[in-house]
């Protein structure tokens, strides 16, 4: 048989042999069938079951015929990444550790708020990125993730939170932050792939208004996020000067702070209602000085943005420490004079290392030892 017109980029193929379906958007489902010899129109209604319902049983589908149901089960599945633990914070935080099908390991992250609450999906095993506080970039980059070991990170957080059929009130999957192990922008076909299915009013169903991309700044890839996708923006910033920039986000080499925010500036739909998330990581004594606040000021000047301050989240061999209180609020202090809301992160997860900047594999961890040192 030959592949669907319009599979995802890198079909996810299970152990046994059988594809897997998640990643599958209608137009593929549709040529399947198609080839299959059935009518268009029972695409439509596999994938409601698979995005809408969540199941993940061909013989739960029973507006299929059984003999439909039973080829189905023959050549594919419908499938969700393995959890090897599942770890839940004394705040509320669930981590989840993923095995994928090659054996690889992610991370995924669901915080919850009094009304709401955020999955923080990874994108990537390891990154090559190598951020200087960050516990993922001391992970060498194995691959991207496929769509459906993307979007699958998803799906398993709503089978454990039982939101199928999709919830319009009351979900504790109300947002999702690509912020976990990985660049997205670095593997683009695949997320636009994931969430292109997430956004689906017909599926999943969580509006673009709820989705967040943030990048650690390839300039080139900011427009076309924004044209094609339309999610929220958020960019790791975390140093005000090119000669910091590099160290701590070894990416501003390539693409320097003047080139990121020029295009930051061409985001599509920006606006106050929608504005940019920029990222800044307080290192002690490294970026939290007042002329620092006040030159990120400068630098952001007429961006629709809003600075998020993420007290740094420490690991084992960490080369940087947390700033104080006192320095965080006057730093937060000198942005919200400027008219750019500045909330500091309430550190979440930090018991199950779960916390912004803390992901990364336990089988890496495992492999370097508890107390591995950080890169060079
Ligand atoms: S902060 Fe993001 S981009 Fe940078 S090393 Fe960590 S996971 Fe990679």
């Amino acid at each position: 048989m030959s592949a669907p017109a319009a599979m995802p980029a890198a079909p996810n193929l299970a152990g046994d042999g059988r594809t897997d379906l998640v990643g599958y958007d209608l137009a593929a489902l549709t040529a399947l069938f198609v080839e299959l010899g059935e009518p268009a129109f029972r695409a439509r209604q596999l994938y409601r079951w698979i995005y809408n319902r969540g199941a993940t049983d061909f013989a739960a589908m029973s507006d299929l015929a059984k003999p439909l149901r039973d080829l189905l089960a023959a050549r594919f599945r419908v499938g969700r990444p393995g959890a090897t633990s599942v770890l839940e914070s004394f705040d509320g935080t669930t981590k989840w550790l993923l095995r994928l099908t090659d054996g690889n390991e992610v991370e995924c992250v669901h915080i919850p708020e009094t009304d709401r609450g955020a999955l923080c999906v990874s994108s990537q095993v390891g990154c090559t990125l190598s951020c200087k506080f960050c516990h993922t970039g001391t992970q060498r980059l194995v691959r991207n993730l496929t769509a459906a070991e993307i979007l699958g990170q998803v799906m398993l957080a709503r089978d454990r939170f039982g939101e199928w059929p999709s919830p319009v009130e009351g979900r504790r999957i109300t947002n999702i932050v690509m912020m976990g192990m990985g660049e997205p922008l670095y593997n683009w076909d695949n997320i636009a792939a994931a969430l292109r299915l997430a956004m689906d009013g017909e599926g999943i169903a969580i509006s673009r208004r709820r989705i967040t991309l943030s990048t650690a700044g390839v300039a080139p890839m900011i427009r076309r996020c924004g044209e094609e996708l339309g999610v929220n923006l958020a960019i790791s910033l975390h140093a005000v000067t090119d000669e910091l920039r590099d160290v701590l986000v070894p990416l501003n080499r390539k693409y320097p702070i003047a080139e990121l925010l020029a295009a930051c500036r061409g985001y599509p739909g920006l606006r106050n209602a929608r504005r940019i998330t920029f990222e800044y990581v307080m290192l002690k004594g490294v970026n939290d000085s007042a002329d620092e606040a006040r030159e990120l000021v400068r630098l952001i000047a007429g961006i629709p943005a809003k600075v998020n301050l993420i007290p740094f989240n420490p690991w084992p061999g960490a080369p940087y420490e947390r700033s104080d209180d006192d320095t965080i609020e006057r730093f937060a202090e000198i942005v919200r004079r400027a008219g750019y809301p500045s909330p500091v992160r309430t550190p979440r997860g930090e018991d199950i290392m779960a916390a912004c900047g803390q992901l990364k594999s336990a089988s890496e961890k495992m492999r370097r030892g508890a107390t591995a040192a950080p890169p060079a």
